[in-house]
Order: structure tokens, then sequence, then C-alpha cells
């Protein structure tokens, strides 16, 4: 497996050092970008590091803001632990509004039918508008304002364990002067300083390092950055339901106004998130944005009745705390009992 600290990319690392490169430790808050910015601070000079959020808003600060909140003093902290300048950026745009684009252009175009207007994992207009962009310049505006000497080395916590794609990604390349535009930027260079570590070992160096990583994923979640990411799987998206239920009804409501769903295999969001048990004699349970549906199965025969009952009991129960929605029904249909409480804590 390609590793992103091999010899000859760490004597690379030290000659540009020497030449007086600028690091940019590319900051999504999540836990490989924490254990690419601790591993960075063991081979670069701290003064040399800048630790850069590409925003993608959060709540309070940024209409229809599609990441963890506080993810923005989650940054700040971890680079601070560290001595590590922080910055951040942002798109002049949001997702949603990114998405509302896509759809007039495709129906200017005659394409609607045809096309989606949502990014998929091939055509990641998200990452490129709203991360990428915005990024590359604020690394520009930084070089410019502190009179650097025009080397960057752009780090990014890819892991070749996170898909086959991201297996194929050389750890270490130099971008051709056509790709970075004119500028400040002299010569610019990608590296994948932690290409090569498994999950665990990721979760160990955060730990080694005396930190903690961001708060959701103690929660459940696997993956941060956008708390309903097109490329997340399906306990992820329930688990950010029942952590973001506003969200996550922003995300249905926008499934429901486009007709088209976010993702690519056509599934929407809601089906996603509600599970319902059924098998009873006489009883259904549905619900939504509420937690460990995966443990919902029945798969032996026991008192489907009395579970499917006690288990509404106990997601009507932790709604008050997280916030969500379900009924028990008839077998006929009637709701015989419901709960709808968004929220509490979004
Ligand atoms: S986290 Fe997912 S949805 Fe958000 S920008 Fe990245 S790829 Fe796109």
């Amino acid at each position: 497996m390609a590793n992103g600290q091999t010899p000859e990319i760490l004597a690379e690392v030290q000659r540009l050092i020497k030449r007086g490169a600028l690091f940019v430790s590319n900051n999504s808050g999540g836990k490989d970008s924490q254990a690419m910015l601790i591993t960075l601070s063991k081979l670069v000079p701290r003064n040399q590091i800048l630790s850069l959020h590409a925003s993608l808003g959060e709540d309070g600060k940024h209409a229809q803001g599609v990441e963890w909140p506080d993810t923005l003093k989650w940054v700040e902290y971890m680079s601070s632990e560290l001595g590590i300048e922080v910055a951040t950026c942002q798109a002049d745009k949001t997702l949603f509004e990114m998405v509302d684009r896509s759809a007039a252009r495709l129906k200017e175009q005659g394409r609607y039918e045809e096309a989606s207007p949502w990014p998929s994992p091939k055509f990641r207009q998200c990452t490129s508008d709203l991360k990428r962009g915005p990024l590359e310049k604020a690394i520009k505006a930084h070089i410019k304002k502190n009179r650097l000497g025009g080397i960057v080395v752009n780090c990014m916590g890819l892991r070749a364990q996170e898909s086959s794609n991201r297996a194929k990604v050389l750890p270490w390349q130099r971008k051709k002067a056509k790709e970075t535009g004119r500028g400040a930027i002299r010569e610019w260079y990608e590296w994948l300083p932690i290409h090569h570590l498994k999950t665990d070992e990721v979760f160990a160096l955060i730990k080694e390092a005396g930190q903690k990583p961001h708060w959701a994923y103690e929660k459940g979640m696997t993956r941060l950055s956008c708390c309903f990411c097109i490329m997340a799987n399906e306990e992820d998206l329930r688990t950010a339901a029942r952590l973001r239920p506003n969200l996550f009804k922003l995300y249905v409501l926008k499934e429901q106004e486009l007709g088209k769903t976010m993702r690519m295999d056509g599934r929407s969001l809601e089906e996603i998130a509600m599970k319902t048990v059924t098998g009873s004699k006489k009883w259904t349970f549905k619900a939504r944005a509420v937690s460990d549906w995966g443990y919902v199965f029945f798969s032996q025969p026991f008192d489907v009745e009395t579970r499917a009952k006690a288990r509404f009991d106990e997601e009507k129960k932790r709604a008050e705390e997280y916030g969500g929605a379900g009924s028990l029904h008839s077998l006929e249909g009637e709701i015989v009992d419901r709960f709808s409480i968004w929220c509490p804590n979004d």
C-alpha cells in the first residue's frame, strides 16, 4: 500500500521546509484532519503550518449550515493545543443554494429529467465549490498577505482504507503551474501524510497526543464534515437524522421540492431514516429521526406485539432528549398513538 511517509517523501519535505514552504493542513474538524495535524506537528516546524478550515456553515452562523455545530471551535481547539495558526474560509453560497442553481441550470438545458442537481461521488461539486475553491483562494491570499515565498504543500487527510479510489491516489504529487494559476504561488505540492493509516491508528494517534476526537464520533458518527454527506453510509445518515432532526427535515424537504434524491440509488433520506417495525398481530410502528434502528429486527419468533409497543414507548422517551417523530398503528393503518418532538437540542 502507498505510504504517505516514505523516506523519499520525508526527504522532499525536509528540502521544502528549508526553502520556506507553507504546509497547509486542510482541516474539516474530523478525526483524519486531526491525526494529520498531529502528524505534521511532529514533522514540520509549527510556524510553517497553517490549519485551514473550509466552513460549510453551522447553526446560528449561516443560514442552512450543513456541518456539525461547534466544528470551528473544535478546529481552533485542536490547532491551538499544538501551537498552530488556524484560519477559515467559506464559499459565497450554501450547499442548498448550489443545488438550487444546478437544478435551474439543468432545467434551462432541458436535462432535468435525466440528471440530478445533487452532487454525486463522481461529480463532487460540493467539494470543489464549497471546499477546494475557497481553500485555494484562502491559501493564495495568505501567501500574499504574509509575503511568503510561494511554495505550498497542500496536505489532506485522505486514507487508502476509506475506498478503492482513495487507495489509488498518489500520496505525493507536484501540481503543474497551469493547475495552480499564477499570482503568489510558485510551486504547489499535494501531500497525504496519513494515507497509510488505519482507522484505529488514527484514533490511537489522537489519544496519544492527549486530545479527543469531535463529539459526533462519540454519538455514533463514523465520518464528519457535512452531517448528511452524499457518500455517507445508511447508519451514519440515521445517526445524523437523530442528532440533527431540524437539518434532516431541511434535506427531506429539499428532496421533495426537487423530486430528486440526494443519494444516487434513488432512496430518499426519509426512507432511509424511517423504519417500520411490523409482524405484529396487532401493531406496526413507524418512526423517523430516532436512534438505533439497526437493532430493530425480528429474526426470531417472540411477542412482537409487546416489543413494538415497548419500542414505541422507548423512542418516545428518547425523543424528549433528541427530538423525533413516530406513530403506532393498528394493522388496519389506524394511528393509535403518536409523538412528534422536533429537536430540543438542534
Ligand atoms: S462531506 Fe460529503 S456532501 Fe459534504 S462536501 Fe464533502 S463530499 Fe460533499
